[in-house]
């Protein structure tokens, strides 16, 4: 790991919403004196009626419950959108760039957004919707995408986004588990010149869910999709018959605001909810903190609203902030591997925070493609989904933000609603892999195997030993396996799942998921630091480790290694490779094999799925073992790895 370091920059330093100090005495009250620190806190949101209750949350199984801001009535629609109307009202809210460079991007002002949401909202109550039914969003990438969730949000309704490009299976596996009466959708959607048919996928998931009575269907393509009568309402008929006066619904802090499932790179699913006042407060407060959104930026998160990352840094942060985001219809290499920095200088944008897969696929196609465009707007860079390995993290950093954007690393997961452990930019100095220290309320800590506390320096477990206002509430419908999933491994505190580093300066560094710790003749290891050794190379455009079972070492490690376009997967290079990773970390972490893939096995959110490279390294490649992978983006991808397996 790279300890160099990365000062705030000089542009930073002054003027910004916090310095070191600030940050410093900011996150110290918010531990010692918790209860005034987020009552004040929770004044920047708009309430009905204000809470005087705070964290009323356990992690112990006699009182086990997540719980903030309890006699608190407020509507997240209004805090997202009426609130700004006296201030703001003809400043661009959503700013929408299409899947095709030659199209005209959208632009809705406050004003035209509450117009939008409010007619969405009458819609959907004309549909039959209620305060507490769950309403499924299958969605492609258009501002509809947004109304939707805010109109849900505005009567009460809990939204279930589910991402456009899974499967009719998936829908259907996910309209059924939160038993949704209502289905949003588009005739078609559209990403990378390709038209995604989701209006069909719809009528495929459908047969299979009695609970759907009304799906509302946004005419995005204008392609030809069957209309079932009775069951199915064009968005546009709809909204001509209703009023652009929704009254909005009051709602306690603690009712459900969505549900959404994690993205499966461990496991099967599960159903993520999200409640009203502790979400909202935490998107809006980390979106602040980490982006330093300033009045008239135009800021971009390029995620997809499937993901919490949409949820939280497209929607509900930024608007609750009064914002300009950016939403994208399409994907980082289409037309062009330059697309990314053409939106960028189209645009104007300040703020850009995308995932590590998208930057590891831009740099593979050589730095021309940035370079030959200005980027002279950016100031802000940050990246969330994964650990973004130290040369990915310079590249975004100097040949991207050419030096002068601080790089916000964001840890954090579907099940914590926002950023945990994060830089803030005007505070924090960088150090290239690590998402450094965490946001005001987070108290995380590293334990070993056993759940003692290690102090210092040192590595082990990531766990959080108190609830924030963020935290998921629980798994819809099975309250048990969010106890079981996040409080039994190391009672009375949170596990994330995730390995992680704590340096003499006291950074964070997230080491991967504590499956992915390998233990080499009584070494332990991150896998994604071999991983970062190997990508580190010319050759090398990705890199996926994991542990295999070994005769004499305990585990031994197995490579799969995807090259740069252009070249040569041969014998030659691999031991070239074995040579590398020995001088870069050690003989410890000499790779016994390495295999050359063309692709690696990710979910739709670009998530490399260990578990399955794990099997297929143990050699059990059975259907069973490899297990589900209804959420991988190319399933064909894991017949080509099993084929072409080493040893
Ligand atoms: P599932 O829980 O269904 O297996 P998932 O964990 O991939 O899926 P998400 O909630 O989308 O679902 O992802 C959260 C995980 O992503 C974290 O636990 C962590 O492993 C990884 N992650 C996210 N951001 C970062 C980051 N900045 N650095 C390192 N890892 C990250
Ligand atoms: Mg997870």
């Amino acid at each position: 790991m790279s300890d160099d370091f990365f000062p705030v920059p000089e542009a930073w330093a002054t003027g910004s919403l916090m310095d070191r100090a600030t940050r410093d005495a900011d996150y110290a009250r918010s531990i010692e004196t918790p209860h005034d620190y987020w009552l004040e806190r929770a004044q920047r949101l708009d309430w009905i009626t204000p809470p005087t209750l705070t964290n009323e949350s356990s992690f112990a199984e006699a009182d086990f419950g997540v719980k903030w801001f309890a006699d608190g009535v407020l509507n997240v629609s209004v805090n997202c959108v009426d609130r700004h109307l006296a201030q703001r009202a003809d400043q661009t809210a959503i700013l929408w760039e299409p899947d095709s460079p030659d199209a005209q991007p959208r632009r809705y002002s406050y004003a035209q957004l509450h117009a939008e949401v409010s007619r969405f909202a009458n819609v959907l109550k004309a549909a039959g919707a209620k305060k507490g039914d769950r309403i499924t969003v299958y969605m492609p990438m258009i501002p509809e995408a947004a109304f939707a969730l805010l109109a849900c949000a505005r009567i009460g309704a809990v939204h279930s986004v589910v991402f456009g490009g899974f499967s009719p299976d998936a829908l259907a596996g996910r309209i059924q588990d939160c038993d949704s009466n209502i289905v949003i959708t588009a005739d078609e959607g559209r990403r990378g010149g390709k038209t995604v048919p989701l209006k069909v996928n719809v009528d495929a998931a459908l047969a299979h869910c009695p609970s759907v009575k009304k799906v509302v269907v946004v005419k995005a393509t204008g392609g030809a999709v069957m209309m079932q009568d009775g069951r199915d309402l064009w968005l546009h008929e709809e909204t001509a018959k209703v009023s652009a006066d929704c009254p909005p619904e009051p709602m306690n802090a603690e009712d459900p605001l969505f549900i959404l499932y994690t993205s499966g790179s461990t496991g099967k699913p599960k159903g993520v909810l999200h409640t009203t006042g502790g979400y909202l407060l935490w998107a809006a407060l980390t979106h602040e903190l980490c982006f330093d959104y300033r009045p008239g930026d135009i800021y971009w998160c390029a995620a997809d609203i499937g993901w919490v990352t949409g949820h939280s840094y497209i929607v509900y942060g930024p608007l609750a902030n009064g914002a300009t985001t950016l939403m994208y219809e399409g994907v980082p290499n289409y037309p062009t591997a330059s697309r990314i920095w053409d939106v960028v200088d189209r645009h104007q944008v300040q703020t850009l925070f995308t995932a590590p897969t998208a930057l590891r696929a831009l740099m593979k196609e050589g730095d021309d493609f940035v370079t030959r465009t200005s980027r002279a707007s950016l100031r802000l860079l940050g990246t969330v989904g994964e650990p973004i390995n130290p040369e990915a993290w310079r590249w975004y950093h100097g040949v991207v933000g050419e030096g002068r954007c601080p790089i916000i690393d964001t840890w954090w997961q579907t099940e914590t609603g926002g950023a945990m452990i994060a830089p803030t930019p005007g505070a924090t100095d960088l150090k290239p892999g690590s998402a450094t220290f965490p946001m005001p309320g987070v108290v995380p800590q590293i334990v070993d195997g056993e759940g003692q506390v290690l102090d210092g320096a040192t590595e082990g477990n990531l766990v959080i030993a108190q609830s924030w206002p963020g935290q998921m509430r629980t798994v819809w419908g099975d309250h048990e396996r969010f106890f079981q999933t996040y409080f039994t491994t190391f009672p009375g505190k949170y596990t994330t799942g995730d390995g992680a580093r704590r340096d003499a300066d006291g950074y964070y560094w997230i080491t991967g998921r504590v499956d992915d710790v390998i233990n080499v003749s009584g070494h332990r290891m991150g896998t994604a630091e071999v991983e970062s050794a190997l990508v580190l190379h010319e050759s090398v455009a990705e890199a996926a480790v994991v542990g295999f079972p070994h005769d004499i070492k305990g585990q031994g490690i197995y490579a799969y290694v995807t090259l740069n376009s252009g070249e040569e997967a041969t014998d030659d290079l691999r031991a070239t490779l074995v040579k590398w990773v020995r001088t870069e970390i050690g003989p410890i972490a000499t790779p016994d094999v390495i295999q050359f893939a063309p692709g690696l096995p990710k979910t739709r959110s670009g998530k490399i799925m260990r578990r399955i490279l794990r099997k297929i390294a143990e050699g059990d490649v059975s259907a069973q073992a490899l297990g589900d992978t209804s959420t991988l983006a190319d399933p064909s991808v894991v017949d080509n790895l099993v084929a072409n397996r080493q040893k």
